[in-house]
C-alpha cells in the first residue's frame, strides 16, 4: 500500500489548482496542424518586440561564464537599480522573475494561522504563494473590477501580515491613484506588510498611476516589486525585483535560494536597464496597440475595461469561451480569464500592429459566424 500523496499534502496545497499558463504556440500548431510561423499569440503579456539587442549582446558575452556560479548577491545589477530607484543598494532584492520575490514575501513572512489578504480578480500567484506555505488567503470582492482598497483594509485583522495589491492589476488593468494609495498606506496596520505588485508600472509613465517608490521612505512595510518579463521584455530570463526597507531585504535573502538570479538575466537585465530607447519603443508600441484594440471593439460594438498594462480584458457576455476557441482555430491565442472569476471576458495582449490586426480580423470573423 503506498500513501495518498494528495490527501498528505498540506491542506492549503489540497485546495490549490496550477497555475494555467497562456497556451504556447508550439502547441496548438501541433493541435491544428498549423505552421508556428502563422500563428499570434497575444495570452501573456509579453513584449512584442523582442528583447533588446543591447540584452541579446550582453547574453553573448556572459555565455563565457557558463561554468560558475552567478553572483549570488548579483551587485552589478543591485548597483544600477539602486540608483535609478533613489534607494540603497541593501534596499534592493532580486528574484527569480517577481513571482519569486512574492514567493519570498510568503515563506518569510506567512504561516498556518496567518493570512494574506488580496482583491478578487488578482494576480493567481497571491493565493499560490500564500496557501503553499499553509497560511489563509483572504479574498476582498472587487469594485467595479479593481481593488476596493478600504475594504481592503477593513479585511485586515491581527493575523494579516501581508496584502497584496497590484498597480495596474493583472488581468483587470485596472488601477489606483496616489490619493488612494496613500490613504491606503496610512491606515495599514504596523504589523502588515503591503506589497505593492507594479509588474506594469514602467507603460504607466506618465499617468495618473502613482510612482510606489515614492512611497518607500514614509512607509517602512511597504515592498515594491518590479520585473524585467514585461516592458523590459525578457520574460524568459525569469528577473524581478523587491525595493524595501533593508530589513525587509534582509529577511527576504534570508529565505532566498542562494544563487536565484542566473548570470545570463543578471547580464540581460543591467543592459536592458540601460537600453532607454528600448522602453521608449515599448511603450509607444504599447500605446498606439492598446488605440488600435480599443477601436476595433469600439467598431465591433465590444466593450472593455479601460486598461493600464499591456493587455485589455474585452467583454463578450456569454460567447467568451467559444469565442476563445473560435480565435484558436484562426491561429490566435489570447487568454480565458474564467479562472480569475471573469467568465464573459477575454484578456489580449497588445501586440505588433499586424498582430492586433490578425485578432481584431479574426474576432470579427468569429463573431460573425454567431
Ligand atoms: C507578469 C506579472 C508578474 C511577474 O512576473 P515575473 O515574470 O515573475 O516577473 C507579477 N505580477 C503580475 C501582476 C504580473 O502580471
Amino acid at each position: 500500500m503506498s500513501g495518498n500523496f494528495l490527501a498528505l499534502a498540506q491542506p492549503g496545497v489540497q485546495q490549490l489548482s496550477p497555475y494555467v499558463p497562456g497556451k504556447p504556440v508550439d502547441e496548438l500548431a501541433r493541435e491544428l496542424d498549423l505552421d508556428p510561423a502563422s500563428i499570434v499569440k497575444l495570452a501573456s503579456n509579453e513584449n512584442p518586440l523582442g528583447a533588446s539587442p543591447k540584452a541579446l549582446a550582453a547574453i553573448r558575452e556572459a555565455l563565457d561564464e557558463l561554468t560558475r556560479y552567478p553572483d549570488g548577491n548579483g551587485f552589478a545589477l543591485k548597483s544600477l537599480l539602486a540608483e535609478q530607484c533613489r534607494v540603497e543598494l541593501n534596499q534592493v532584492t532580486l528574484g527569480n522573475g517577481s513571482n519569486d520575490i512574492l514567493e519570498l514575501v510568503a515563506r518569510a513572512y506567512l504561516a498556518p494561522g496567518l493570512n494574506a489578504v488580496f482583491s478578487e480578480h488578482a494576480f493567481a500567484v497571491y493565493p499560490i504563494a500564500t496557501q503553499a506555505v499553509g497560511a489563509q488567503a483572504k479574498v476582498v470582492p472587487a469594485k467595479e473590477w479593481g481593488h476596493d482598497l478600504p475594504a481592503m483594509l477593513a479585511a485586515i485583522d491581527a493575523n494579516t501580515r501581508v496584502v497584496f495589491i497590484a498597480n495596474p492589476n493583472n488581468p483587470t488593468g485596472t488601477w489606483f491613484g496616489a490619493e488612494a494609495l496613500d490613504e491606503f498606506l496610512q491606515d495599514v496596520p504596523a504589523h502588515v506588510l503591503v506589497v505593492l505588485d507594479e509588474a506594469y508600472i514602467e507603460y504607466a509613465e506618465g499617468s495618473d498611476l502613482p510612482d510606489g517608490l515614492d512611497f518607500l521612505a514614509a512607509y517602512p512595510n511597504l515592498l515594491v516589486s518590479r520585473t524585467f518579463s514585461k516592458a523590459y521584455g525578457l520574460a524568459a530570463l525569469r528577473v524581478g525585483y523587491g525595493l524595501s526597507t533593508p530589513v525587509v531585504a534582509d529577511v527576504l535573502n534570508r529565505v532566498r535560494q542562494p544563487f536565484n538570479v542566473n548570470s545570463l538575466a543578471l547580464a540581460a537585465a543591467c543592459a536592458a536597464l540601460k537600453d532607454e530607447e528600448y522602453l521608449a519603443q515599448s511603450r509607444q508600441l504599447n500605446e498606439s496597440g492598446m488605440q488600435q484594440l480599443e477601436a476595433g471593439f469600439r467598431e465591433l460594438g465590444l466593450s472593455w475595461i479601460p486598461s493600464r498594462g499591456n493587455f485589455i480584458c474585452v467583454d463578450l457576455g456569454q460567447v467568451a469561451a467559444p469565442v476563445f476557441q473560435g480565435l484558436l482555430r484562426e491561429g490566435v491565442i489570447v487568454r480565458p480569464v474564467a479562472n480569475y472569476g471573469m467568465p464573459n471576458h477575454l484578456r489580449v495582449t497588445i501586440g505588433l500592429p499586424a498582430e492586433n490586426s490578425r485578432f481584431l480580423e479574426a474576432l470579427r470573423k468569429v463573431l460573425a459566424r454567431g
